[in-house]
């Protein structure tokens, strides 16, 4: 059985899914708790932004995953 670990949280995810239980942003592995909490916290700062842009969407998101990996928490 494989096992990773998250990125962000350090948790061990049992038997990981691509898209189910498990998420790669770039070359990190995010687990779902982590992934559902980056996500809600992405939304929020999306709903601000005018005009939308794909490229700053995706920088968003590595600089949020990132600044998480850091704290260890999203
Ligand atoms: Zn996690």
């Amino acid at each position: 059985m494989r096992v990773l670990s998250c990125d962000i949280c350090k948790k061990k995810v049992d038997d990981p899914v691509t898209g189910r239980n498990f998420f790669f942003y770039q070359n990190r592995d995010i687990c779902e708790v982590c992934k559902d909490a980056l996500e809600v916290t992405i939304k929020n700062t999306v709903r601000t932004k005018q005009p939308f842009a794909y490229d700053w969407y995706r920088k968003l998101v590595m600089d949020n995953v990132e600044k998480s990996i850091q704290k260890g928490r999203v």
